[in-house]
C-alpha cells in the first residue's frame, strides 16, 4: 500500500515537469533557468518519493535531492524582480492586445490553412465580427484582388511563405465583399506553426482616390527593393485642364492610370500617382514569373508612351515625357536607394522635358546617364553655394542698353544679374537662375535685383529723366504671395517714376497656375509698372495669350531676328508681330541685334527699338553712367 501510494505520487512528480516542456520550448531565454530548476525540483521530489517507496534510504541520494531543491529555492528567490518584470510584460502584452486599434490575430497552421486561435477586439471590429476563434482563415477570407501587388499570389501562399522563411512579411491587399477596403498586414512567424498578424485598414492612406493607383506614401513602405523607375510626366496636361475643364482632365488621368496599372501588372511592379500629372512605375529587376524575361526598361517606357499617346477622350489627347533610371545609382550618396532611383529618374525626366522637339520616343524618353549625373552634381554644387547668404556679396548687376535703332540713342537698359563666385568663377544666369527657381532661392535673388536696380534707376533718372530700366523676374514670382507687396514697397521707397520701371517676364511656367499668373500681372499693372514679355516666341503661349495679358512691350527673341531678307519665315513672323503691335498697341524691342544688317532689316519692318551686341554688350553701372552723361549714341544708322 505504502509502495503503491508513494509510487503513484512519484509518477505524478515525474509527469508534471514534462507538462512544462512546451513552456520551456517557447519561453524567452530569461526564464529558462527558473523553469529548468523548477522542473528538476519537482523531478527530484519524485526521485525522493520513489526512494521512500522502495525503502531505499540512501543518505547520498537524499542529499542530492535536498541540494537540487535548495538550489531551486535560492535561484527563484534571487530572480524575483526579473519574474515581476516578466509578469508585467504579460500584462502589457495583454493590454496592447486588448486595447490596440490595429487588428491582431494569432493563427496556427493546419494543413494548407491557418486556424484562428485568438483575435483581439479591434480585429473583431475591423472584420465586422466575421472571424472567430476556430475559423479557417484562408477559407473564410477571399483572396485579394488581382490588380493588387503582389499579383496573382493567393493569401495562403503568402502566409505560408512567411512561415517557411521565418521572416516577417508585409502584405497589402484589397478586399471586396462583406468587408471592403485596402488592408496592410504585418505577418510575423512566431514558430514553424504559429503566425502572428497585425492588420490596419489603409484605404485612402496610400491610394489616390481619383485614379486608384498608389500615392507617394507607398514609397515609404518598401514593398520591394525596386530596381527600375519610370518617372512619367504628362505634356500639355495643364493646358487641357484649364481650357477644357477638370472633368476631361480627370478622365485623361484615369486613362493614363489604366495604362500604367496594366504595365505594372505585366511586369510585376507598382504604379504610383506622384501628384498632379506625374506618375511613377516601379519595377523589380527581372521578372520573377517565368517564362517571359523582363524587357529592357526603355522598351517598357516606349510601350507606356505609345499607349499614352493613343489615348483620346472627346478629341483631347496628351503627350508624355519619361525619365528612366535602373540599377544602382551612385549619385546622391546621402539618400536611400529608392530615393536615389527616384531622383535619377526625375533628373532624366527634366532632361526629357527640356527636349520638346517631338512626340517620338527618342525625344520623349531619357535614360539617366553619366552626363546627367555630372550636370546634376553641378546643380547640387550651385544650389549649395547659392544658399549661402555670403553669395549675395558676389552678385552684381550688368546693364545692357536698349537703343533707338535709328538714332542710336540709349532709351533704357535691362539689368542682368552676374555672379562671380569665389569658388566656381563666373556662373551664367541661364545656369543658376533655373537652379534658384527649383529651390525657391529665386525669391531672395529677385529681391536683391529689385533693390539694386531701383537704386540705380533713381540715380540715372536724374541724368536722363526719360530713361527706363527693366529687370527680369521668374514666372514663379507671380505665385508668391508676398511678391506684389515687396515690389510695391521697393518701388515706392526708391522714389522713381514707376512707369519707367519695367518687369520682363517669359511665358515659361504660365500654365502652372494661370489664375495666379493673371492676378500677379494685374497687380503689377495696377502699380503702373511697364510689363514686358521676354523672349517672345520661345514659350508655349502665342498671340492669344498676348491679348489676354495686355503687355506693354514685347521683346522678340533673338531666335526670330532674321540676318537677311532671304530668311523668309523669320521676316514674315517679325512682320506679323509688328502689324499686331499697331493693332493692339504694344511697343516692340528686337533682341540680340548683332549685325548692322539685322538692325536695318528690323527698322524696315517697323521696329524702333533694339538691344544687342551691335549696340553694346552688358556693362557695369559706372560705364553706362558715363555714356548717359555724355549723351553717347551707339551704332546709329
Ligand atoms: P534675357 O532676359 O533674354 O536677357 C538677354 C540675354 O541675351 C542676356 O544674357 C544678354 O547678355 C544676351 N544678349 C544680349 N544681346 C545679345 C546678342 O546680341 N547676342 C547674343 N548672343 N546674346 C545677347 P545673360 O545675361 O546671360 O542672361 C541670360 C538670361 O538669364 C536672361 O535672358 C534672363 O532670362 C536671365 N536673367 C538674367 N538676369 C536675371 C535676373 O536678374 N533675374 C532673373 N529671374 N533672370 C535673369
Ligand atoms: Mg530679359
Ligand atoms: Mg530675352
Amino acid at each position: 500500500m505504502d509502495i503503491a501510494a508513494n509510487g503513484a505520487i512519484a509518477a505524478a512528480y515525474f509527469i508534471i515537469p514534462l507538462t512544462l516542456l512546451p513552456l520551456l520550448l517557447t519561453a524567452r531565454r530569461d526564464i529558462w533557468l527558473n523553469l529548468l530548476l523548477m522542473m528538476m525540483f519537482i523531478f527530484s521530489c519524485g526521485v525522493g518519493h520513489t526512494l521512500s517507496a522502495m525503502h531505499f534510504h540512501n543518505a547520498f541520494w537524499h542529499w542530492v535531492t535536498a541540494g537540487v531543491s535548495w538550489a531551486a529555492v535560492l535561484t527563484l528567490l534571487t530572480s524575483q524582480t526579473r519574474l515581476r518584470y516578466l509578469g508585467e510584460t504579460f500584462n502589457l502584452l495583454e493590454a496592447t492586445w486588448e486595447q490596440a486599434l490595429t487588428g491582431k490575430l494569432l493563427c496556427q497552421r493546419v494543413g494548407d490553412d491557418l486556424t484562428m486561435i485568438k483575435l483581439n477586439p479591434a480585429a473583431r471590429v475591423i472584420t465586422k465580427g466575421l472571424l472567430k476563434p476556430g475559423d479557417r482563415l484562408c477559407e473564410k477570407m477571399p483572396t485579394h484582388r488581382q490588380r493588387v501587388y503582389p499579383y496573382q499570389v493567393s493569401l495562403i501562399e503568402l502566409y505560408l511563405a512567411a512561415l517557411e522563411s521565418g521572416e516577417p512579411k508585409r502584405l497589402e491587399y484589397q478586399y471586396k465583399g462583406e468587408i471592403s477596403g485596402w488592408y496592410m498586414t504585418l505577418v510575423t512567424p512566431l514558430s514553424p506553426e504559429l503566425l502572428y498578424m497585425t492588420f490596419t485598414e489603409v484605404s485612402g492612406v496610400i491610394h489616390d482616390p481619383l485614379t486608384g493607383l498608389y500615392n507617394r506614401r507607398v514609397l515609404e513602405m518598401e514593398l520591394e527593393a525596386w530596381e527600375v523607375c519610370l518617372f512619367i510626366d504628362l505634356d500639355r496636361f495643364k493646358l487641357i485642364n484649364d481650357q477644357r475643364g477638370h472633368y476631361l482632365g480627370d478622365e485623361l488621368l484615369k486613362a493614363v492610370a489604366g495604362v500604367l496599372q496594366d504595365h505594372a501588372q505585366t511586369h510585376n511592379g507598382i504604379a504610383v500617382r506622384n501628384g498632379g500629372d506625374e506618375f511613377l512605375l516601379l519595377l523589380p529587376d527581372s521578372n520573377p514569373m517565368p517564362p517571359e524575361p523582363c524587357p529592357m526598361p526603355v522598351a517598357i517606357a516606349t510601350s507606356v508612351l505609345e499607349a499614352i499617346l493613343a489615348i483620346e477622350i472627346e478629341g483631347a489627347s496628351v503627350g508624355a515625357s519619361i525619365g528612366v533610371a535602373s540599377g544602382t545609382i551612385d549619385a546622391f550618396e546621402e539618400d536611400t536607394s529608392i530615393n536615389r532611383l527616384l531622383q535619377a529618374a526625375e533628373t532624366a525626366l527634366r532632361e526629357a522635358k527640356r527636349n520638346r522637339r517631338s512626340n517620338s520616343p527618342q525625344h520623349r524618353i531619357q535614360v539617366w546617364n553619366y552626363n546627367l549625373a555630372r550636370r546634376r552634381l553641378r546643380q547640387i554644387t550651385l544650389e549649395a553655394y547659392l544658399e549661402q547668404r555670403s553669395s549675395e556679396a558676389e552678385f552684381w548687376l550688368a546693364y545692357q542698353p536698349i537703343c533707338n535703332m535709328t538714332t542710336g540713342a540709349i532709351v533704357g537698359a535691362e539689368a542682368l544679374i552676374r555672379w562671380d563666385s569665389t569658388h566656381l568663377g563666373r556662373v551664367s544666369p541661364s545656369e543658376f537662375i533655373p537652379v534658384a527657381e527649383a529651390t525657391g532661392l529665386v525669391h531672395r535673388i529677385s529681391d536683391w535685383v529689385l533693390c539694386h536696380a531701383l537704386e540705380q534707376l533713381a540715380q540715372w533718372q536724374e541724368i536722363a529723366p526719360q530713361f527706363t530700366l527693366s529687370v527680369n523676374i521668374s514666372p514663379l514670382e507671380l505665385e508668391d504671395d508676398d511678391f506684389l507687396e515687396r515690389v510695391m514697397e521697393r518701388v515706392m521707397g526708391a522714389g522713381i517714376a514707376s512707369n519707367h520701371f519695367g518687369i520682363e517676364i517669359t511665358e515659361r511656367g504660365i500654365y502652372n497656375n494661370l489664375d495666379r499668373y493673371l492676378q500677379g500681372l494685374q497687380g503689377l499693372r495696377d502699380m503702373s509698372l511697364r510689363l514686358k514679355v521676354d523672349d517672345f516666341g520661345m514659350g508655349q503661349s502665342g498671340l492669344a495669350q498676348l491679348l489676354q495679358f495686355r503687355f506693354d512691350e514685347v521683346k522678340v527673341d533673338r531666335f526670330f531676328i532674321p540676318t537677311n531678307a532671304q530668311n523668309l519665315e523669320k521676316v514674315a513672323i517679325c512682320r506679323a508681330i509688328a502689324n499686331l503691335s499697331e493693332g493692339i498697341n504694344f511697343s516692340l524691342v528686337a533682341e540680340g541685334i548683332e549685325q548692322a544688317s539685322q538692325r536695318d532689316l528690323m527698322l524696315s519692318l517697323n521696329y524702333t527699338y533694339g538691344q544687342g551686341y551691335l549696340f553694346s554688350r552688358p556693362m557695369t553701372a559706372a560705364n553706362l553712367t558715363t555714356l548717359l552723361r555724355e549723351g553717347t549714341c551707339l551704332a546709329a544708322l
